[in-house]
């Protein structure tokens, strides 16, 4: 019998999944509106070709009537001309649809408030007085040619009675899609089954579009469950950006629709690592090591028994193979490792080390991890070399580096490396020192080895301004990964130091392993 990936995943308790499933990504709108994200026009024009590409259905770009950068956004957005449906918000008021229009976008998504919490203390506003601005907004807004999604705000913490009836006028009233919104993540799963199972059957004719937040956790999972009770269309962030928790993540519905529940959606799911990474580098917020997909370490095993369970076959301590959303599998070395993975570790980099001295790296390595140290691959590169008596050849020496920052000036770094033997000059231009010196080495070593930073983050060891600081970065080049650290106390030297450690690693490396494949 064959045994892999596949698995008896059960049977579904609620199977109103639609035909295929829409998604609403909203990164660039509830997505921006995390605690400390601003993007710029250029920033979310770049987001939204790759979410384009990814496949949803709907972007939301942003909130037309914030600010003149968001309404040039959305501008530029729309004059992209994307395959997906470009949507702007806007409350319930005539001046934010007018922004709406003004911005060109195809759709605006009409986020109007139903629970009494909100219609008393934030609209101060009755019942009946909203049902009339629902008539009026959609109807303004179908008048001049949007498609309306009409958004219920905090509707499950909503008179379900009030909510239908608001439904009902919006429908009368023109509006294309209504959406149930779980505005402070409260909902169950047993209550997103039966609120979404009741309106769905009230309306059975119209798009139903569920938007959940994760306050409690449960924002994925509500989102699926909305679906199985026949909803057709999903709001979702990636990483799960949003206020406060955030929003329900599209990776993770969007994988476990494909992987577990068998449903069609129009994303490409080999695209989300790489729409992950392009998201966390403009926002700025990182998703943690742990995040389910996306995370550093979703598809890292460091653990002697996992690592020799997913050497032998990876399904044994993985759910999908990595490939299905972009993601390289990584086996880390450490404290936990096994030798097995220190072998193949030792083999992806080109090096066949004998029993004997695997037995003396695995030893080097586990003292280091006793240690409290995070063993890099530039370290195992260079206990493999001192145990096997190879030469720890250094191809690219930095030679000089000049960084210039201060008020009014941009930071600016000149970098000379010898790249085996031959001078190198780089320069580059940053946001900052670190970032100007980064740029530098990457521009100067582009020509030879091109590389891409993976991962950069800094810890101070001791306190003070006068702090030694650790900066720990990842390379990739092709499918070779490498992680090396740099220890100064002056940041961008540290950060120099990192990133020429683990360059040096990846072409030595590289030679190594180009050398010992067996046909060239
Ligand atoms: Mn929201």
């Amino acid at each position: 019998m064959r045994v892999g990936y596949k698995w008896n995943r059960g049977i579904a308790l609620f199977n109103r999944f639609p035909e295929k499933v829409r998604f609403l990504d909203t990164t660039l709108r509830d997505g921006e509106q995390t605690p400390g994200v601003s993007l710029t026009p250029d920033n979310k024009l770049l987001i939204a070709r790759q979410l384009d590409e990814l496949g949803v259905d709907v972007i939301e770009a942003g909130f037309a009537s914030v600010s003149n950068g968001e309404m040039e956004a959305i501008k530029r957005i729309v004059r992209e001309g994307l395959k997906a449906e470009i949507c702007s918000c806007s409350r319930g008021v005539k001046s934010d649809i007018d922004a709406v229009i003004e911005s060109e976008a195809d759709s605006i998504h009409l986020v109007i408030p139903t629970s009494d919490l909100h219609l008393q203390y934030k609209l101060k506003k009755t019942r009946e007085a909203l049902l009339g601005i629902v008539e009026e907004c959609v109807q303004y807004a179908k008048d001049h040619g949007l498609i309306v999604e009409l958004s219920a705000e905090d509707a499950t913490r909503s008179d379900v009675q009030f909510l239908k009836q608001v439904f009902a006028t919006g429908l009368s009233s023109g509006a294309d899609r209504i959406c149930i919104c779980d505005t402070v993540g409260v909902l169950t799963i047993e209550r997103a089954y039966k609120l979404f199972s009741e309106i769905r059957s009230t309306f059975p004719n119209n798009l139903l579009s569920v938007h959940c937040h994760n306050d409690l956790g449960l924002a994925v999972a509500n989102s699926i469950v909305a679906l199985g009770a026949g909803a057709d269309q999903v709001h979702a962030t990636i990483n799960g950006l949003g206020e406060r928790a955030g929003n329900a993540s599209l990776e993770e519905i969007a994988v476990a629709l494909k992987t577990l529940y068998n449903v069609k959606t129009g994303i490409k799911t080999e695209l989300l690592y790489s729409t992950s990474r392009l998201v966390a580098r403009l926002t700025g917020i990182y998703p943690q090591p742990n995040k389910a997909i996306v995370g550093e370490n979703a598809f890292a095993h460091e653990s002697g028994i996992h690592a020799h369970g997913v050497l032998s076959h990876p399904a044994t301590y993985e759910p999908i193979p990595p490939e299905t959303v972009g993601a390289v599998r990584r086996v880390v070395v450490g404290k936990h490792a096994g030798s097995h993975g220190v072998k193949a570790v030792l083999e992806e980099m080109g090096l066949k080390p004998s029993q004997e001295q695997l037995e003396e790296i695995f030893r080097q390595v586990k003292e280091l991890g006793d240690k409290g140290k995070r063993v890099t691959d530039v370290d195992l590169l260079a206990i493999a070399e001192q145990v096997m008596g190879l030469k720890s050849a250094r191809p690219i020496l930095l030679e000089e580096i000049t960084v210039v920052t201060g008020n009014k000036v941009t930071p600016t770094a000149s970098v000379r490396l010898k790249i085996n033997g031959r001078p190198v000059i780089g320069t580059g231009i940053g946001v900052g020192p670190v970032d100007a010196a980064i740029i530098a080495v990457k521009n100067a070593i582009s020509e030879v080895e091109p590389v891409i930073l993976e991962q950069y983050s800094v810890k101070a060891i001791t306190g003070g301004t006068d702090a030694v600081v650790e900066v720990f970065v990842r390379l990739r080049k092709g499918d070779l990964t490498v992680t090396s650290v740099g220890v100064r106390e002056d940041i961008v030297m540290a950060s120099v130091e990192a990133m020429l450690n683990g360059m040096n690693a990846l072409v030595t490396i590289n030679n190594k392993a180009s050398r010992n494949k067996p046909d060239g």
